[in-house]
């Protein structure tokens, strides 16, 4: 069976999340942690929590994925910004273990004109003051696009942050299928290849999970601009050739496209039914 879930708004707590996504045919779900924004997040409900948790254990869910808010970015060069992301993250970081043993994506940054080199270093620091021996979260990179001075477009330089970080047992890969076919990865042409490419630089074990899109913009386009499944330059036959893919088998996928619950509800329904 595809473990698939799409984005959700956590304003009404777990429950309602776990609600919303069983009520699709979801068995896993994505949400901010907070106002993607950034700022202040609301005390988390213990009870909700715990019967959230109950909830996923009895329906047949997945790991779900915390995604960290839009606007950290932990190589900026400005140290209040890197300071502001730090100290956002490791509180997410403390409060997913409410929820125990699932998975927090962010995105590695904007390097704005520090250089490559300077941006990996500055996320490998701060990743090593902020993960801890004890935590049961897994934390994402996720691939981005290239759009600008963005981390993260090219595998290599998500090894290399992996290969900085002290406790890189706590560190996986989310794939995002728009990003990576906007920065070059031709997915639609060649999925077997790409894959191949990411094994043999990163490794298959680290990719933890997969987001879900379609593009609004060409191969290799350095956009990032999500589209709705099979409306856009990926298109269904690419997708149905991503969820049968053995190497991506069991893998949690999470829709992010540009939709209101009943539209992920239609994709869930046709991503299941392309599934052989
Ligand atoms: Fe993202
Ligand atoms: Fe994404
Ligand atoms: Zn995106």
């Amino acid at each position: 069976m595809l473990n698939i879930g799409c984005h959700l708004s956590n304003s009404k707590g777990y429950m309602n999340m776990c609600r919303e996504a069983a009520s699709i045919g979801a068995n896993t779900f994505q949400f901010f942690t907070r106002n993607p924004r950034g700022g202040a997040a609301k005390d988390i409900d213990p009870a909700d929590a715990a019967e959230a948790r109950q909830f996923m254990a009895d329906n047949g869910f997945v790991k779900i994925l915390a995604h960290a808010p839009y606007t950290l970015n932990p190589c900026a060069a400005r140290p209040e910004v890197r300071e502001f992301t730090e100290n956002t993250m490791a509180d997410d970081l403390r409060r997913m273990e409410f929820t125990p043993g699932n998975m927090y994506n962010f995105h590695p940054g904007s390097h704005v004109e520090q250089g490559i080199d300077a941006g990996i270093e500055l996320i490998t620091g701060m990743l090593n003051r902020i993960l801890r021996p004890e935590q049961s979260t897994t934390v994402l990179l996720e691939t981005m696009s290239g759009k600008g001075s963005e981390v993260g477009s090219r595998f290599e330089e998500l090894r290399r942050i992996i290969d900085g970080c002290e406790l890189s047992d706590k560190l996986g890969v989310c794939l995002d299928t728009c990003h990576v076919f906007d920065g070059g990865y031709d997915i639609v042409g060649d999925l077997d290849g790409v894959l191949a490419e990411f094994d043999r630089v990163i490794g298959l074990e680290r990719l933890r999970a997969i987001h879900i899109n379609d593009t609004k913009n060409p191969f290799g386009s350095h956009k990032d601009r999500h589209e709705k499944i099979g409306e856009g330059y990926i298109g269904v036959d690419a997708f149905c050739r991503i969820v049968n893919h053995p190497a991506l088998k069991g893998l949690p996928f999470f829709l992010e496209t540009p939709n209101e619950l009943d539209g992920y509800g239609r994709e869930i329904a046709l991503l299941r039914s392309l599934c052989k």
